[in-house]
């Protein structure tokens, strides 16, 4: 090889050391049947609504480490390699590790789908209606939701989820639970979920959790919410 050609090697080789770091950081990555998910958009394309800062604190420490801790209660037991969903039907009978891991997991997964820089707005067409027949109009849904997210007392999520009818309900529940799993009061799946532990908002917001919620409904992504809808009905 010339010593030009290997001049020029050596700037590509570089150059891939220096940017791959940035994009692995978003990558998704795959521990036996389950996948740690890309970030679907930059750390900082939420903000203001939701700080860069948090972003990356929130998606790959605290998501990473429910990740890693769910591989690890999965490892050598009958449940690894099962679709969570199928282990949350019967969490009651299951080790918390895996309940609060797992559980971290999947709330974190859905949650980073479910908004969007170009997010905002109200939902549209069928799902629009729905909510219109299940809570008598947008902003009373809305209203409920607010309240579940602002009432849950310590750490939790507050969820729109589809129950087996098909009919749409606000719900909340403690720590990494979810309404797929057989230890809450009423189940369902969820389609919309606002995490309000405080590592999601404490950077930016401090105790407001109100401010938080508010600026969440600013980067809801409603088109990712319904087809959550359709496959759920
Ligand atoms: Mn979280």
């Amino acid at each position: 090889m010339s010593k030009h050609r290997l001049g020029i090697l050596s700037v590509v080789v570089a150059v891939v050391i220096m940017v791959v770091p940035a994009f692995a950081a978003h990558a998704e990555e795959a521990s036996g049947a389950y996948t740690f998910p890309a970030l679907p958009y930059a750390f900082d394309a939420l903000a203001p609504h939701i700080d860069a800062q948090t972003m990356e604190i929130h998606y790959s420490r605290h998501h990473r480490a429910y990740f890693d801790n769910m591989v690890k209660a999965l490892q050598g037991t009958p449940h690894d390699g099962q679709p969570l969903e199928a282990l949350f039907a019967k969490m009651s009978t299951l080790p918390v590790a895996l309940r609060n891991n797992g559980g971290g997991h999947w709330n974190h997964s859905l949650f980073w789908q479910i908004m969007s820089p170009k997010g905002g707005g109200v939902p549209q067409g069928d799902l629009a209606k729905a909510i219109e027949k299940d809570f008598g109009s947008f902003a009373d849904f809305q209203k409920e939701f607010n309240q579940a997210a602002a009432t849950r007392f310590g750490s939790g999520w507050a969820w729109l989820s589809v129950d087996a009818q098909g009919k749409l309900f606000v719900s909340s529940t403690a720590n990494q639970d979810n309404p797929l799993m057989d230890v809450v009061e009423r189940r369902g799946t969820p389609i919309l979920g606002l995490d309000v532990w405080e590592h999601a908002y404490y950077l930016a917001y401090q105790n407001r959790r109100g401010s938080y919620i508010d600026a969440f409904w600013q980067v809801v992504d409603w088109a990712a919410v319904a087809e959550r809808w359709r496959a759920a009905k």
